[in-house]
């Protein structure tokens, strides 16, 4: 009897002990217990983490022959301009309706009017002496009259090398979203290519980005940034990025300027003392003006804005790769008397190319 209470005792006691190891280790939290991160040990981190990797600095297309590579993707969206206009001129018989349609072909790619006149002028006079009209004698009747209109002989060199024992200053100007930034850092790739040493000045502190979107261009090249607090003031970084230039002995600095247009005085009296200040350690080398192809006649009025308060040395003309308006490097030379410099060709790091007038009229003509 006393054997048979041990016996029951133990059996009962045992129970009691395993329902409770049990009801534990089935607890509802044992879900987030020890046991679920061993069962995923496998494929825990490493202990060691991998290094990143090393940014490697590119090195840039050479700019000679830039135009050339990109050239299809001027043809492309000009086609119908070149193509248009040569057809145009080799009907049987020009009459004043023919002639017409000439002259819109050219306003529509945005030559201007009085580049247009003048084109359509001596293009009636050449092709009345011409007395067969051939595709390919009218192409280069066409190519003569366009290159005499673009250009071929003006200085389109950028002076980036250094004079005096001192770094050249480029200052690059343009309202918002006109592709100032990205054009900078284009720009930086063209001078490294060029074998020039660059550094950049992040003086658009109005827009938070475009600090951080400049040092990356830097960066990919090498390229040393000086950039200030945001919203700080502009024309100190401007000259510390040119005290910069001067103390690291390199070939060029090129400032970045904020573009933002709903305070044109404001927006100008700035620029007029970001140049002011820069000009403490010598004279400005470039203004490079940034502007945006497809806005046409409207890039010509912000323009005007710009040339009344900076002296613009040089024009860059952006997106001509997305526009059959081409014609705007006409208009833009004569109406503002200064030379397009650049062009931008897409939105790749090496899409901006020297501008080269006969292989730019060529690209047209088709
Ligand atoms: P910012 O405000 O003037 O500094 O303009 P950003 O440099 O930020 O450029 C505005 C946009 O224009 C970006 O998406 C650029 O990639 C684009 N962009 C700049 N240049 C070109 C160009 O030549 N072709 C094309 N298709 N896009 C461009």
């Amino acid at each position: 009897m006393l054997l048979a209470l041990v016996v029951l005792a133990l059996v009962l006691v045992g129970g009691i002990g395993y329902a409770v190891r049990r009801g534990k280790s089935s607890s509802p939290t044992s879900a987030v217990e020890p046991e679920a991160p061993a069962a995923q040990a496998p494929i825990e981190a490493p202990t060691t983490p991998e290094p990143l990797p090393t940014p490697s600095v590119e090195v840039p297309e050479p700019t000679a022959g830039r135009l050339v590579r990109l050239r299809a993707r001027l043809s492309k969206s000009q086609n119908v301009f070149g193509k248009g206009l040569l057809s145009l001129l080799s009907r049987d018989h020009l009459d004043d309706e023919a002639w017409e349609e000439v002259e819109d072909t050219l306003l529509t790619a945005d030559v201007g009017v009085a580049a247009t006149q003048e084109i359509v002028e001596r293009l009636k006079a050449r092709s009345a002496v011409l007395g067969t009209r051939g595709i390919v004698e009218l192409k280069e009747l066409l190519t003569e009259e366009l290159l005499a209109v673009v250009g071929a002989d003006m200085d389109r060199s950028l002076n980036a090398s250094p004079k005096d024992g001192k770094p050249a200053t480029l200052l690059v100007v343009g309202v918002n979203g006109v592709g100032k930034t990205t054009t900078c850092g284009k720009i930086a790739r063209v001078l490294v290519a060029d074998g020039h040493s660059v550094v950049l000045g992040a003086a658009d502190t109005f827009r938070a980005a475009a600090a951080d979107q400049l040092e990356t261009w830097a960066n990919r090249v090498g390229a040393q940034v000086v950039r200030g607090p945001e919203a700080g003031d502009p024309a100190s970084v401007a000259f510390d990025a040119v005290a910069k230039g001067i103390a690291d002995n390199v070939d060029t600095v090129l400032v970045d300027t904020a573009g933002r247009l709903q305070n044109k005085v404001g927006l100008m009296d700035e620029l007029g003392k970001v140049k002011r200040v820069i000009e403490k350690h010598g004279p400005v080398s470039e203004t490079l003006l940034v502007l945006d192809a497809t806005t046409g006649q409207n890039g010509l009025a912000q323009a005007r804005v710009f040339t009344d308060t900076v002296e613009v040395t040089g024009v860059v003309l952006t997106k001509l790769d997305g526009t059959a308006k081409g014609g705007i490097v006409i208009a833009v030379q004569r109406e503002l008397g200064i030379p397009v410099k650049l062009i931008g060709l897409g939105e790749g790091p090496d899409d901006l190319a020297p501008f080269a007038a006969r292989e730019f009229v060529e690209a047209l003509v088709g």
